[in-house]
């Protein structure tokens, strides 16, 4: 009989983008497969079956994709990060490194009331400066961030090793 496709399966490996030396994960093929898709949403889902979560808050641009389908299927708000400059209301900023220079994040700054329970949901946490950025924003704005959950964690960059060390409970479907 043949193999049932696990979510890693679905995606694709680009050599050399954005710029050489780069393997980049393409999530794109897993989103574009019904069963794939909805595989990913379920699985991400798992670890927080009965628990109490008020809002997801998904990080530009794929994390919006994956937020938007947890959050619908959790019943509850969605929130949206984005880069500096793209949300039309009051914000807050919080900046943080890349491998070449600096990168600021935004939220809007009444998306998040204090003490709502919140899941932080991306594609790929490599460093985790994306990420640790994000859920700082979430805690200056009196979020408590239940987990932060993505469809891949590439350990060798440090990215969980970060966001546990900031106290951080993470789940990840592969590597
Ligand atoms: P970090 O901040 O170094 O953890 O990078 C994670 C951020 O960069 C996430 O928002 C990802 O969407 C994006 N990213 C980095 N590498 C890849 C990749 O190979 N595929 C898809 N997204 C990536």
């Amino acid at each position: 009989m043949p193999k049932t496709p696990a979510v890693r399966d679905y995606i694709r490996t680009i050599v050399d983008f954005p710029h050489e030396g780069i393997m980049f994960r393409d999530v794109t093929t897993l989103f574009a497969d019904a069963r794939g898709f909805r595989m990913a949403i379920d699985q991400m889902l798992h670890p927080y079956a009965g628990m109490e979560i008020d809002k997801v808050v998904g990080l530009e641009a794929r994390g919006f994709i994956l937020g938007g389908a947890i959050a619908h299927q959790l019943s509850v708000g969605f929130v949206p990060i984005r880069k500096k400059g793209k949300l039309p209301a009051r914000t807050i900023s919080q900046d943080y490194k890349l491998e070449y220079g600096e990168a600021i994040v935004e939220i809007h700054e009444d998306a998040i009331a204090p003490g709502e329970r919140v899941l932080l949901v991306d594609d790929l946490l490599a460093t985790g400066g994306t990420a640790a950025a994000g859920l700082k924003l979430i805690e200056r704005l009196g979020g408590e961030i239940v987990s932060c959950a993505f469809i891949i964690d590439l350990p060798d960059l440090g990215g969980r090793k970060l966001l546990e060390g900031m106290g951080m409970d993470v789940h990840a479907l592969c590597a």
